[in-house]
């Protein structure tokens, strides 16, 4: 008895075995996640979305130069009564067109989505919810990014750390509006609109591969206590614009900080303008 129960264990740890080994050598050699999709011309088309499901800072020479993709759209949910203002899409369509080589152009597309009602999203629920509402994948010569502009708060915010945006994929970010919003509208603080381009540029930042992540560094400025950021505390990228307790600190001119020169000469040495 006690033979036998052994000789099924030995058996199925060699299945498992060879299980694990046939799925990893798959996913190394192709790695295709097939989505059905409405196009444009109303059409339902077969895509593979494994392009955009990749690592953050992955596609930044793509979003930066106009070599493998001459053209960028981008697709921006948002729940109702938490769309961002007006004046930081412009703003983010502005920063977008000063970076970025685009020789077809930059789109941005807003849309509507029902109200979520739910008080906290973890990084995994927000993968899903994009898997289940994005349109928008690469195809050509053209890039897609997905936005979200989200109710409720980041399920891992802390005491002090109420973080309010992330990038999280490779061209996927989330901006937490509702966490953006409580912290606007104290007096003498920033505006509404320059908190949101503030997390906004930073996240699309990310993308980018900033900093030393995705993009080379042409010099030693990575805050590496901070992770991925900026050591220069003026730069878009320094690691307190991401949540709100700092970055009502560190906007005390009230403009929106804009790269550094250190992080310019990455982006530029990465294709970007
Ligand atoms: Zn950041
Ligand atoms: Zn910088």
């Amino acid at each position: 008895m006690k033979k036998f129960t052994g000789l099924k264990t030995r058996v199925f740890l060699i299945a498992f075995a060879f299980g694990f080994w046939l799925g990893c050598t798959k996913d190394n050699n192709k790695s295709e996640e097939l989505k059905e999709i409405v196009n444009e011309e109303g059409e339902t088309e077969t895509v593979d979305t494994s392009v955009n499901k990749k690592s953050v800072g992955d596609s930044a020479n793509d979003l930066l130069s106009d070599a493998n993709y001459n053209e960028l759209k981008l697709e921006v949910f948002y729940v109702k009564g938490f769309e961002p203002e007006n004046a930081t899409i412009e703003n983010f369509e502005n920063f977008l067109n000063s970076r970025l080589h685009k020789s077809q152009g930059i789109s941005i597309e807003m849309k509507p989505m029902a109200y979520q009602g739910k008080e906290t999203y973890t990084t995994q629920e927000i993968r899903a919810l994009e898997d289940s509402i994005r349109t928008l994948y690469n195809e050509d010569k053209s890039l897609a990014v997905f936005g979200i502009f989200l109710d409720g708060e980041y399920a891992e915010n802390t005491e002090n750390g109420s973080v309010l945006g992330i990038a999280y994929r490779n061209t996927s970010f989330v901006i937490f509006e509702e966490t953006v919003q409580s912290f606007s509208g104290q007096t003498f603080g920033p505006s509404l609109e320059v908190l949101e381009s503030t997390v906004l540029n930073h996240e699309f930042g990310h993308l980018l591969g900033m900093v030393n992540a995705g993009t080379p560094m042409q010099t030693s400025h990575q805050d590496e206590e901070h992770g991925r950021h900026c050591s220069d505390d003026n730069c878009l990228m320094y690691w307190t614009a991401e949540t709100g307790e700092g970055l009502i600190n560190m906007l005390s001119g009230g403009s929106i900080p804009e790269f550094d020169s250190q992080c310019l000469a990455d982006l530029q040495a990465n294709g970007g303008k």
